[in-house]
């Protein structure tokens, strides 16, 4: 392989990056990964994150050592979001592990499965053949390199380096994200419990970590907001003194996927593509469940010169299943957040949210419950008439926009089922 050519070129080694530059070296491509950063640079820097213990069979990620793990927790506890109430969604089995140890482990599998990592590399631009995308051109220190191949990959994250440049990808609201914003506490006065909790409407969560305890919280806020916010609810909910070990800010989407994950010579992955699970957790193992799919059609596909039809099978597998459960997902997160805290309190009250449900999110990202199971809580409802609009309208538009997604359409098809997802979607911008 001449580096600057390749079957695959993947645009951004982080975790989803370097796990699709392994899966597709894995099935024999070449595969050049081009990250922005500096080998010996920290790959993230929200040090621990959740990892489903399921995960590991979903993406063939191997298990940890012991050494590895900074600790696992049996299940998760669900607030709503008061303190005193919760369900505890058993069998959830959660490792915290350190995201930067667990990137440098991912690009290592990739490279003795064969793929090639070139730091130091900023992808500018996409270069083009007439429709189709050829490759990218990269700054390297004050040089520019050129790197070449049938597919392009866009794994960069929030900031969507290629898919920006690609008309068509976007929709009203596809650029909307949470702020994410992370405190790592020890000798505090009132310390959180053990274990993971998660408390709705606020969008908050604790994890104890031996000697110290992380509170983040996640939203749709500028950072000086979230910010203040944070220390509201925290202060209230653990007052007294605590020591701040470091803080931690970042962002996740809060947006639906693109109409499509491939064109001519391109095709997007992970947060630049919103393929994560919709909030906290698990937007690592969500996100490689698509790089995964793509490693079984990449093969063909890039005999077939990378055109878009070739690629199509990607969207196929994806849209008509983890795809339509997080759009799903996504337009009950919104009609969730639309509520006030009392109100949330309310629906979980009545059991519009329920262990099951959260359970379900958690393993198969979705929620299934027969319609009934639906209508007696809106009925105990009945007098709270803001929850049962809000929450009522959130269902039926999840529900709508599923359906379209389950349905994704031939490659033929698509400009008018596009039309229609657009317009679903564009409702949330
Ligand atoms: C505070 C916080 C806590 C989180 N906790 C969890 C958790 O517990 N569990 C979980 O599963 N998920 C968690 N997430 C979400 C998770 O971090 C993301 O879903 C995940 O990092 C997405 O991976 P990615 O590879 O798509 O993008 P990124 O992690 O953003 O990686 C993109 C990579 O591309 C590189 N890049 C960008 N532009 C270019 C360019 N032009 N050229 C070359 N390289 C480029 C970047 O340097 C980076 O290395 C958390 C997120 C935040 C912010």
């Amino acid at each position: 392989m001449k580096l600057n050519t390749a079957d695959v070129i993947v645009v951004g080694g982080g975790p989803i990056g370097a796990y699709a530059a392994w899966q597709f070296a894995a099935k024999g491509l070449e595969v050049v990964c081009l990250e922005q950063r500096k080998a010996n640079q920290a790959a993230s820097d929200i040090g621990a994150f959740h990892f489903e213990d399921i995960a590991f069979e979903r993406t063939g990620v191997p298990r940890p050592k012991p050494s590895q793990v900074i600790c696992d927790y049996p299940d998760v506890v669900v607030h709503p979001p008061q303190h005193d109430k919760f369900v505890r969604v058993s069998g959830i089995h959660t490792w915290a592990l350190d995201l930067t140890a667990f990137i440098r482990d991912l690009r290592k599998s990739a490279r003795d499965a064969g793929a090639v990592f070139r730091y130091g590399r900023q992808a500018r631009e996409l270069l083009r053949e007439g429709n189709r995308i050829t490759g990218v051109v990269a700054a390297f220190g004050e040089k520019e390199e050129t790197y070449r191949a049938p597919v392009t990959v866009d794994a960069t994250g929030l900031v969507r380096s290629l898919r920006r440049q690609v008309p068509g990808l976007d929709f009203p609201g596809a650029h909307r994200q949470f702020n994410v914003y992370m405190e790592y506490w020890s000798d505090a006065d009132t310390p959180p419990p053990d274990g993971i909790h998660s408390y709705l409407g606020p969008n908050t969560w604790t994890a104890r970590y031996p000697g110290y305890w992380i509170a983040g919280m996640g939203r749709e806020l500028p950072l000086d907001r979230l910010k203040a916010e944070h220390a509201l609810w925290f202060g209230d909910l653990y007052p007294g003194k605590k020591k701040l070990q470091r803080a931690v800010t970042g962002a996740i989407p809060y947006a639906f996927a693109p109409p499509t994950l491939v064109t001519d010579g391109l095709l997007v992955l992970g947060d630049a593509a919103a393929t994560n699970k919709p909030f906290n957790g698990e937007g690592i193992a969500s996100g490689m469940i698509p790089a995964r799919l793509a490693a079984d059609v990449l093969p063909s596909a890039v005999k077939a010169g990378g055109s878009r039809v070739a690629l199509w099978e990607i969207n196929r597998r994806y849209y008509t299943d983890q795809g339509a459960k997080f759009a799903f997902l996504l337009a009950m997160g919104h009609g969730l957040l639309s509520l006030t805290e009392d109100e949330v309190m309310a629906a979980f009250d009545a059991g519009l949210i329920s262990a099951e449900d959260l359970r379900q999110t958690f393993y198969n990202y979705t929620v299934q419950r027969p319609i009934l199971e639906w209508a007696m809580p809106l009925a105990r409802l009945s007098r709270r008439v803001g929850v049962v609009r809000k929450y009522g309208a959130a269902l039926l538009r999840a529900v709508q926009i599923a359906r379209h997604v389950e349905k994704y359409p031939t490659a033929r098809d698509f400009p008018v089922w596009a039309t229609k997802y657009r317009k679903l979607v564009g409702h949330f911008g």
